[in-house]
């Protein structure tokens, strides 16, 4: 090969994009490992078994310039896997976080039986259709603001084989009347709106990339909490549950803003132990 890049096998490829990416990633090796089978088109464990002695693909280096430059795997993949299920994603949605998984984990855990369920801001749909893909029973509608995020969440529904129970709709928290369309009262409520500080300082992998509305939300992060919470209890049918996403620092204003509107509030922990959900009953 004339520029000599591409004539490297598969491993060694993947140990030099693995050094390079240090500066980048705390997961250089497996994004080095993730990239390769994305651009040979395998899974990571068929490119662990079968393909290290293969010619390295030419797309190669390309993929590993990108993430070099902070782009976020998911989203040079276009995939992130969440609960299990493969999600496709673009930067027109926030990328699934394993911290978020806990508030599926809660949800399948305190209404097994719900039928009705309502995702607040959904984004990739990911919340949603994990609940939905672990509760046969159950159908839901996703909201969002964004057109674009509405469109990977419908693609998502279709992908498992959700569409039938799930339907995306266009609606803003933030304006009058936006939940009258919506067909309520839910059993279950699910809700990761955005709750970063406006001024708070990101990984460049996320400010740079991942859309600004799904993140920020005010000069202390509760601006979307102060508007959506309150409205809660109107959308929940008698007995039911809303969940709620939190930054680790924001459990007792969050619980404190549900509390006012007349709610009872749960802390529960993500994987570091930290506060990640709150419940609303
Ligand atoms: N967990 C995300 C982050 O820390 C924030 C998600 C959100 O604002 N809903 O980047």
């Amino acid at each position: 090969m004339p520029d000599g890049r591409s004539a490297a096998c598969v491993a060694d490829a993947i140990r030099a994009a693995a050094v390079r990416l240090e500066a980048t990633s705390d997961t250089a090796r497996l994004d080095a490992e993730v990239l390769m089978a994305h651009a040979l088109g395998v899974s990571r464990s068929d490119l662990l078994l079968r393909h290290m002695r293969s010619e390295a693909p030419a797309g190669y280096p390309a993929l590993v310039d990108r993430r070099a430059a902070h782009e976020p795997v998911a989203y040079i993949t276009g995939q992130q896997e969440f609960f299990g299920l493969p999600f496709m994603v673009t930067p027109e949605v926030l990328i699934p976080r394993g911290d978020s998984e806990v508030l599926v984990e809660t949800a399948l855990k305190a209404r097994p039986g719900a039928r009705s369920v309502l995702d607040c801001g959904t984004g990739s749909g990911a919340l949603l259709l994990a609940v939905l893909a672990n509760l046969p029973q159950a159908r839901g509608t996703g909201i969002d603001s964004s057109p674009g995020a509405l469109a990977v969440a419908a693609s998502n529904a279709r992908t498992l084989g959700l569409d039938e129970r799930a339907r995306m709709m266009a609606a803003d928290w933030h304006r009058a009347g936006w939940s009258e369309t919506l067909g309520g009262p839910f059993d279950l409520i699910l809700a990761n709106p955005p709750y970063v500080e406006n001024d708070a300082e990101l990984d460049t992998s996320v400010c740079e990339y991942e859309p600004a509305g799904a993140l920020f939300s005010g000069p202390d992060g509760l601006d979307d909490y102060r508007i959506l919470v309150p409205q809660l209890p109107a959308l929940m049918a008698p007995g039911g549950l809303a969940l709620v996403e939190i930054g680790h620092r924001q459990a007792e204003a969050v619980s404190a803003i549900g509390q006012a509107a007349g709610m009872a509030a749960t802390i529960h922990h993500d994987l570091a132990n930290r506060p990640r959900v709150i419940a609303f009953s």
